[in-house]
């Protein structure tokens, strides 16, 4: 009985998250990177001690939240492929510094001399031949 009633309030509550997240932007590289940034920002003001780095700190987490929450997703997720074409990896690093450090440990990045994408090769590979995912130009990398 008290079963049947709990499973009934998850659910609801689970429906409500998923109505509330419908249409919205969701997280992305850009408000990944703000929330990191405002945690460097916050970690600087324990030692700084200046008001202005939290209120800079603030004004990132907020950025952040109105992307997550902002239910203009074109303009959202037009605004994240030019900031990730201008600042590609280094947005990437902030948005998931962990995943990025594993990446960077285990895989060499390339960038294809052609279009300029981003291309990975397995550390220790030695002397390889890539052809870009996404041009096809064919070159020569070391990993
Ligand atoms: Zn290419």
């Amino acid at each position: 009985m008290a079963n049947g009633t709990n499973g009934n309030k998850m659910e609801e509550a689970q429906r409500k998250v998923l109505e509330w997240a419908r249409g919205r932007n969701g997280a992305d590289e850009l408000s990944g990177a703000c929330t990191t940034l405002a945690v460097i920002f916050v970690i600087i003001d324990l030692f700084a001690r200046t008001t202005w780095v939290s209120v800079v700190a603030l004004i990132l987490l907020g950025y952040s939240w109105f992307r997550i929450t902002s239910k203009d997703v074109s303009a959202r997720s037009r605004e994240n492929s030019q900031v990730l074409k201008a600042a590609g990896p280094v947005i990437s690093f902030l948005a998931n510094p962990a995943a990025e450090l594993r990446e960077a440990k285990n895989y060499v990045h390339l960038a294809c001399p052609g279009c300029g994408q981003r291309v990975r090769i397995p550390r220790g590979k030695g002397k390889v031949r890539i052809t870009c995912p996404k041009c096809h130009t064919r070159f020569d990398g070391k990993a």
